[in-house]
């Protein structure tokens, strides 16, 4: 299929951006790496008359890692997470599981800010991001604003985004403790049939905090805070174990589809969250 017939606009800053989104308004949809738009757009689901590239826009590819928190450019491609040995020490988590993101070729060209705005329920930095608690900077003609990632997701493919802003970069506290990106795909390339993001902090032989979000087990990711809850305080014993895999079931929704029924899904679900668990436990 190819795509139906667009005009093409590679404005050189924030500025040019929001000014040709609010020239043409709906007519109009950003583009980073382009690897979920253009796909929509040659299964004509998704109609683009105006496509606005970001390639060119300055100040949206850096990762900078400050003393507490770490920057992450909109344009940082999934490739550059995984290449950046400075954030590999620092937030390891991230190239975890910008590994296990579909495959070498689309990773070189998704994008950190396409990956989280595009509000695709199977995409992973949504759930990690939640995990980290990040916040996103949107830019609009009102100015920038922050949005907790665990406030963003509203529907499938419906945010806190307006039509009207950018997202320009991702910010969380840098991470502490045991983590783990734990992802069930059919194959290679695929998204997850279920995948669990878990950071988990320990004090002496007691879990201190966690953080558990659930990815394509339901409409939106799923930050699971009861999930979290149940293993603080604990030693993580296998009631403790238990009782945070149900609380994530209880939080997500899924629903049937090529990768299986929801019994299967439920069931993959619980293992994924236990593998992640253990694996954040014994890294804390
Ligand atoms: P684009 O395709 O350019 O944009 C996606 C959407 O986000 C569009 O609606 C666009 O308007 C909007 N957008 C982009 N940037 C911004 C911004 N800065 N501000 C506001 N809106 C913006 N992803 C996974 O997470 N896991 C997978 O397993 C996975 N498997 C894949 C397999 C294949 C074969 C392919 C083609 C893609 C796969 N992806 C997967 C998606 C890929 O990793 C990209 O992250 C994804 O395409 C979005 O990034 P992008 O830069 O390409 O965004």
């Amino acid at each position: 299929m190819i795509p139906a017939a667009f005009e093409y606009h590679r404005p050189k800053d924030i500025a040019g951006v929001l000014s040709l989104l609010k020239e043409h308004g709906e007519d109009a949809r950003v583009m980073a790496g382009g690897h979920s738009l253009i796909p929509m757009m040659k299964l004509r689901m998704a109609h683009v008359p105006h496509l606005i590239d970001l390639q060119d826009v300055g100040g949206l590819s850096g990762i900078e890692i400050g003393p507490d928190t770490i920057r992450i450019g909109a344009l940082v491609t999934q490739y550059d997470l995984i290449a950046h040995d400075g954030l590999a020490q620092a937030a390891p988590i991230l190239r975890e599981a910008a590994l296990q993101i579909a495959d070498p070729q689309v990773r070189y060209m998704g994008t950190v800010g396409g990956n989280v705005a595009n509000g695709d329920p199977g995409n992973d930095m949504p759930g990690l991001m939640q995990c980290l608690d990040a916040v996103f900077t949107i830019e609009g003609p009102e100015g920038a604003r922050d949005v907790p990632a665990r406030d963003f997701y509203e529907a499938a493919y419906v945010t806190a985004r307006e039509d009207d802003e950018v997202l320009t970069a991702v910010t969380f506290r840098k991470p502490f403790g045991g983590y783990a990106y734990e992802k069930q795909k059919r194959k290679i390339g695929d998204y997850a049939t279920a995948a669990a993001a878990v950071q988990i902090v320990k004090q002496g032989d007691t879990c201190a905090s966690a953080a558990i979000a659930m990815t394509n087990l339901s409409d939106t990711p799923i930050f699971s805070h009861a999930a979290g809850a149940a293993l603080v305080g604990t030693t993580l014993d296998d009631a403790a174990i238990d009782a945070a895999v149900a609380a994530m079931l209880g939080d997500i929704n899924p629903t049937e589809d090529n990768r299986g029924p929801v019994a299967f899904k439920i069931h993959v679900a619980g293992i994924i969250l236990r593998r992640a668990i253990a694996s954040a436990w014994s890294r804390a």
